[in-house]
């Protein structure tokens, strides 16, 4: 696999860090010895203002940003979106501007929700911010946006929610490899990946790697929005057209995507008290911030799953798509409950 070929810029700080989680190993193990051995990939540590999943795909996004000699990025997500302070951080890094679209998707008014967490490091690094409703078709509303910026002469360059196209995910094959590789070196057989899914870069751009490489890891992913058939639909579409930018679309095959979209709740980037269970529970036993929208639920359906037994005797790798700084943004409703 020859990712050079499309031009990353090089700003995440890799490897990220692959270590045990041994205090929650000993926390699933269950009656009778069964339980998963745990281990987690750090890509909350990717280092750019705060880091997270959407780092490396931005590596790829900028390389074919300046590549088309764009001057202002343009993005959109959900008001505590870290992938919009990611994509700012990223344009304040290469002497680019940035208009970001914040959709109110999950109907909070509470103003830590609107104001606080990402929101708060998003203005810091001086994009430029407008909101729109729940609902908003936010595809056509990044054409408006791109158009508007043209009109005032400058160059913009689109980038979908959640980085996720085929380029985005790029940088989650190269996880893929930097995963495998690091496995290898420390002697470590990995049965699954687990991680959450969302706008589907991630999973689809781990899965495209695994396949092309033939490393033959199932990677499970834990819903945060859609119903299972659609995320697996879109994990599958965009795991063939990255496979198909590295030459071997046919590699990646439908039984390779599994969604397990159980864990979501009540709706996107709605908690629930199994959810802040999660995230005290990861924080007691190794000191791992987790995020409420994302990895909160993720590891939510990890416990559940291993309760229940599923990953027994396997080595699991949980990955750290990061998000922590998402936690102040939810201040109100975790405030009393994490005794
Ligand atoms: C965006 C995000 C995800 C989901 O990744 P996708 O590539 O959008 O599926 C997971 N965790 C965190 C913290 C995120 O910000």
């Amino acid at each position: 696999m020859h990712l050079a070929r499309f031009n990353p810029v090089r700003f995440a700080h890799l490897p990220t860090p692959f270590e045990p989680l041994p205090g929650l190993t000993e926390h699933l193990v269950r009656p009778g010895g069964g339980g998963p051995a745990l281990w987690i990939k750090r890509d909350d540590c990717t280092g750019l203002a705060g880091g997270g999943n959407k780092t490396r795909k931005l590596e790829y996004l900028l390389g074919d940003a300046l590549a088309n000699d764009a001057d202002t990025l343009v993005t959109q997500g959900a008001v505590q979106s870290n992938h919009v302070r990611q994509t700012a951080a990223a344009a304040a890094k290469f002497g680019m501007k940035c208009q970001i679209i914040l959709e109110e998707r999950t109907g909070s008014t509470a103003v830590d929700y609107t104001r606080s967490g990402n929101v708060l490091l998003d203005h810091l690094l001086g994009a430029k911010i407008r909101s729109v409703p729940g609902g908003t078709d936010m595809n056509q509303k990044l054409a408006e946006v791109a158009a508007e910026v043209s009109d005032a002469g400058g160059r913009p360059y689109v980038i979908p929610g959640g980085g996720s196209n085929s380029i985005g995910a790029l940088g989650y094959v190269e996880c893929a490899l930097e995963l495998v590789a690091q496995a290898n070196e420390t002697g470590l057989e990995i049965d699954r990946i687990v991680t959450a899914t969302g706008s589907a870069g991630t999973h689809a751009g781990l899965v495209a790697g695994l396949a092309v490489m033939g490393a033959d890891i199932p990677v499970l992913g834990i819903g945060v929005r859609a119903p299972k058939d659609a995320q697996e639909a879109n994990v599958y579409k965009l795991a063939r057209e990255t496979a198909a930018l590295l030459g071997h679309e046919e590699r990646v095959t439908r039984d390779m995507v599994v969604a397990d979209c159980d864990y979501v709740g009540a709706g996107y980037g709605l908690i629930d008290d199994a959810v802040i269970e999660a995230l005290k529970t990861i924080a007691r036993t190794d000191a791992i911030l987790l995020d409420p929208v994302y990895t909160g639920k993720a590891m939510k359906g990890l416990l559940a799953l291993s309760a229940k037994g599923a990953f027994d005797g396997e080595t699991v790798v949980f990955l750290h798509t990061g998000g922590a700084q998402g936690l102040f943004g939810y201040q109100g409703e975790l405030e009393g409950k994490l005794s």
